[in-house]
């Protein structure tokens, strides 16, 4: 890992005056179309995309960069991470907070040098971190925090050990808690508190847990998680907060009730039917699978033969996903979901560029990367703590920008080896990596 953070801390110093930069001799894809432009000027003033073409009118002071040929395209957008979950649960309960919070400072700025400018992260006590890496002192890209889980009890987000007591029936505690990892809640009431807290902690979205999970050790992988008034207590809030509900979804049954009681952001969503494609696309919700899991989940280690058999029953449904994605015709987002020891949350990111080359064209795969998870960013409306256009190559856009060598349109596994082959990173008009020059 090459560490560039006196670089960093030069262009964010509140001393310097505007930075405008100039990239030249580059093929700019704009996140959405497959024609690219070979002889375009891409013209970045502050933190914005100031002009994109031929004849771009270029101020005297602007630094020049020479792409060398390279392939010019928005930073990459994971929507659904964990930044705080450096470690798998068991370990997280019992590990010190400082060595939490080092790692996930770690995280953050390795997300970051992967070329993924913003995340979407989908639970866990990172309102924190965000703050250290929006103030220059952590390196790290655009987070869009969710908070503390929210689970019923027995539910995917009850982390709690198998002897632990009930935060309510027994009054009890557990460091994932109090560090502002899940809270385990049951009935609207409980539901809304929880919601409203995060809210109040900064969340630009809530996640719930709507239905059994493979990692954990207390929820049936066909169970339905949370009564639909339940649902309806958290995603009344939420909107009345201009925002929306994410949630952990992987049968039918729990997919179809979401949908149903307000979830924009069907996540995982493993076992979808025609009646649920139907009705994502009639709410305007977002599908946020990942494939690049399949390639580890079962010789992970960790996994206990309960977690093995409930994962073997999301594997076996993936040909019937892929197809019915494709009779709907629907786009679908960019999501690693990683999480875990270093080792396995990096092959997580290279994986999943790699599976989904299965199922989609590069180009699919490129856009759901950059424009299509930045649509599902922006569902949080006046939450979103970085206003502007992401995902894109345009005028007027954020300047989250990569510069990769060689072209991804050919061969998407480029993004796989993010240290060798993505050459430059900006983020929020700040160069954060280049070897360039
Ligand atoms: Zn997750």
């Amino acid at each position: 890992m090459k560490r560039i953070l006196p670089v960093l801390i030069l262009l964010s110093s509140p001393l310097s005056f505007a930075d405008s930069f100039v990239f030249r001799n580059v093929t700019v894809f704009d996140g959405r179309s497959e024609t690219t432009l070979t002889s375009a000027t891409v013209l970045v003033m502050d933190n914005a995309i100031a002009d994109v073409g031929e004849g771009v009118d270029v101020p005297v002071d602007a630094t020049e960069i020479d792409g060398k040929g390279g392939f010019l395209m928005p930073g990459l957008i994971d929507g659904h991470t964990h930044l705080s979950l450096i470690a798998g649960p068991r370990e997280l309960q019992d590990m010190h907070w400082d060595e939490i919070g080092a790692k996930m400072a770690i995280r953050a700025e390795d997300t970051l040098m992967r070329g993924f400018t913003s995340v979407r992260d989908l639970g866990g006590p990172v309102m924190g971190l965000k703050a250290a890496v929006d103030d220059g002192t952590v390196m790290g890209p655009r987070i869009y925090p969710s908070g503390a889980i929210i689970s019923q009890t027995s539910g995917h987000g009850d982390f709690r050990k198998p002897r632990d007591p009930h935060p309510f029936l027994d009054g009890g505690s557990s460091q994932m808690q109090e560090l502002g990892y899940y809270r385990i809640v049951d009935g609207p009431d409980q539901v809304l508190a929880a919601v409203r807290e995060n809210l109040r902690n900064g969340a630009t979205q809530v996640k719930l847990m709507g239905s059994g999970g493979v990692g954990s050790d207390f929820d049936p992988i066909d169970s339905v998680q949370f009564r639909p008034e339940e649902i309806r207590a958290a995603t009344q809030a939420l909107a009345d907060w201009d925002t929306y509900a994410g949630s952990h979804l992987h049968n039918a049954a729990a997919i179809k009730r979401a949908l149903e009681n307000g979830v924009m952001s069907i996540d995982h969503a493993s076992q979808m039917t025609d009646e649920t494609m139907k009705l994502l696309k009639a709410k305007g919700a977002y599908m946020n699978p990942q494939w690049g899991w399949n390639v580890f989940v079962m010789q992970a280690g960790f996994l206990t033969d309960f977690q093995r058999q409930k994962a073997a029953i999301v594997l076996e449904n993936i040909d019937e996903n892929i197809r019915l994605i494709r009779k709907h015709d629907i786009e679908v987002t960019f999501n690693v979901d990683a999480f875990g020891p270093y080792e396995l949350w990096s092959g997580l990111y290279a994986a999943e560029f790699t599976e989904r080359r299965k199922y989609f064209s590069n180009l699919q795969i490129l856009r759901q990367a950059t424009s299509v998870t930045a649509g599902l960013l922006a569902m949080s409306g006046k939450r979103n703590p970085y206003p502007g256009k992401l995902g894109v190559i345009e005028e007027g856009a954020l300047a989250d920008i990569i510069i990769v060598e060689g072209n991804p349109l050919d061969d998407i596994t480029l993004l796989s080896n993010p240290e060798e082959n993505i050459a430059l990173i900006m983020k929020d008009g700040k160069i954060v990596k280049n070897t360039l020059q």
